[in-house]
């Protein structure tokens, strides 16, 4: 028995007319579970005409009107967050837990946009000129398409579309059509919510459904995340239809370990943010810097950790979860695998071999594992170096000094994480002001920035110049009007006549 996952237009369901279909599939056990509709153009005409035609009644709609609906939004999804989780950890693979935490850093993102009547407060002048205000208010940009990856098929969505719809925006999900399911379990949850139909729609689908977001003189603004060469796509696409656009892109994160740091800290924390989520996070930990003496010790200590990781089949969730799940399909795990071969050939040091991996739980013979794997003596000549490998493969890195850990840091093309691990703040300061990436973590391998601040990398990690959520969210998702008024005291009516120069202030 498999699902059919359609689209959400208007508070309900819709089919839609196309014939294109793709599997969807439990990566823990191989097994198709689903069928999710690939939308023909017409389709995407249909699911973007809604966002369209709610957008002016949402738009007007007040202040604290939004904030209810978000406040009633935000308890659902606290009270029914397993539900959400299980949808998450049956199509993508990563452990209930991990899919909790990624719902709760999603809900940051609602929690933030409950405070959307604090959030757009505009300024006001008082006699700017004489009998003369100003004020400045923000106003939704109208229909905004979010196209997300498969990594996060509910945070993701979630850095972008509570601040879209509390600012007063309509939106159109395009989610990955790996994972496609949490994307209709929020949509019915914002139904639930109060949401009037047509503010929050999905559209299912690949590159055809995409494009026709890209090319919809309906569609005002788009949010990507994917990889670096769809971003960069997407970006050049939607700036050339004239549409505000940010598009975030992949990303390769160095973890800087200076020779007086805690190797134990150290040592947790590039083997918890390797292979977390079998390392399938934009913000994995890919490359571990190991700084001077400390190497042979850094490596001993994460080897002996990586081999105690259960993998497994993480739908069990409690006590008995595996640490780490599948990869998210078959041809991707044997991607991930081919860097091990082409690792070993380059001359890197294979400390920890994860092809053999033997999955715990039920059915998993077929599933898509790959356990965690380490490489020692990597140098940034090697295909595992450069290349963005999405995966459970953690290498590291030698150098003699800061200065290269440094070098090698800003000469790679990606700048979306870094972090440093030392018990020296003069260090940790130098090394935020000299790295060239868009979020640092001192002693944090994964710095997600909190709700309030924004998320995004620098270089070819963030196409645009707006982050996600926080404040940039807010303007990304906002266009300013300023008002000038004069409104003239009775008493006081001046005589007028003509005045053909300049308005001036006095
Ligand atoms: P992807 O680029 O393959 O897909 C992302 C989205 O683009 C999906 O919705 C997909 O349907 C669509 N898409 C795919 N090919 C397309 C095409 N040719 N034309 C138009 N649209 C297309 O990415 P993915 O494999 O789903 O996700 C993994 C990537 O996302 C990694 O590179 C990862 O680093 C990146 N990512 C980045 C961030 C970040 O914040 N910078 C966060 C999460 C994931």
């Amino acid at each position: 028995m498999t699902t059919a996952i359609t689209h959400w237009v208007d508070g309900a369901r819709y089919d839609g007319s196309s014939e294109q279909w793709a599997e969807v599939t439990n990566p823990a056990t191989g097994q198709v579970t689903g069928r999710v509709a690939l939308a023909s153009a017409t389709d995407a005409e249909k699911v973007i005409a809604a966002a369209r035609a709610a957008a002016s009644g949402w738009g007007a709609t007040s202040l604290a009107r939004r904030t209810q609906v978000m406040f009633s939004f935000r308890e659902l999804l606290n009270a029914r967050r397993e539900e959400l989780a299980a949808i998450i950890t049956a199509e993508h693979g990563k452990v209930h837990s991990d899919a909790l935490g990624e719902i709760s850093r999603g809900q940051e993102v609602v929690e933030l946009a409950c405070g959307v009547s604090h959030l757009l407060k505009g300024g006001h002048s008082h006699q700017a000129s004489t009998g003369v205000d100003v004020h400045s208010t923000r106003r939704p940009v109208g229909v905004v398409g979010i196209i997300s990856p498969f990594n996060f098929p509910a945070m993701v969505p979630m850095w972008f579309f509570p601040l879209a719809i509390a600012t007063g925006n309509t939106v159109v999900l395009k989610p990955s059509e790996k994972d496609p399911s949490a994307s209709l379990w929020l949509a019915a949850l914002w139904t639930e919510a109060g949401l009037p139909d047509g503010v929050f729609n999905v559209l299912q689908g690949d590159k055809t459904a995409v494009d026709a977001v890209l090319h919809s003189p309906e569609v005002d603004a788009v949010s990507f995340v994917g990889s670096t060469p769809i971003a960069q796509y997407v970006y050049a696409q939607a700036a050339d239809q004239g549409k505000r656009v940010q598009a975030l892109g992949g990303a390769k994160n160095h973890m800087v370990v200076l020779p007086d740091a805690d190797l134990d800290l150290a040592a947790d924390a590039a083997v918890n943010a390797g292979y977390g989520s079998a390392g399938e996070r934009c913000m994995a930990i890919s490359v571990v810097v190991a700084v001077g003496p400390i190497a042979d010790d850094l490596v001993a200590r994460i080897a002996e950790r990586t081999r105690t990781i259960r993998v497994g089949d993480g739908r069990t969730g409690g006590a008995e979860e595996p640490d780490m799940g599948p990869l998210i399909t078959h041809s991707h795990r044997d991607r991930v695998a081919s860097f091990v071969e082409s690792g070993t050939a380059a001359g890197a040091t294979l400390v920890v071999d994860g092809r053999e991996v033997q999955a715990e739980g039920d059915d998993t013979q077929n599933g898509f594992w790959l356990g965690p794997t380490l490489f020692d003596h990597v140098s940034a000549d090697m295909e595992l170096y450069t290349e963005e490998i999405f995966g459970p493969v953690l290498s590291v890195v030698r150098v003699e000094t800061y200065a290269e850990a440094v070098a090698l840091v800003n000469a790679n093309p990606y700048g979306n994480g870094t972090a440093v691990f030392t018990n020296d703040g003069g260090a940790a300061r130098r090394f935020e002001d000299d790295v060239q990436v868009g979020m640092i973590g001192v002693n944090v391998p994964i710095p997600v920035p909190a709700s309030y601040y924004s998320f995004g990398g620098w270089k070819r990690s963030l196409f645009g110049d707006t982050h996600a959520y926080g404040p940039d969210g807010v303007h990304f998702y906002t266009r300013g009007k300023v008002v000038t008024s004069r409104w003239v005291d009775p008493s006081a009516r001046p005589q007028g006549g003509l005045e053909l120069g300049f308005p001036r202030h006095d």
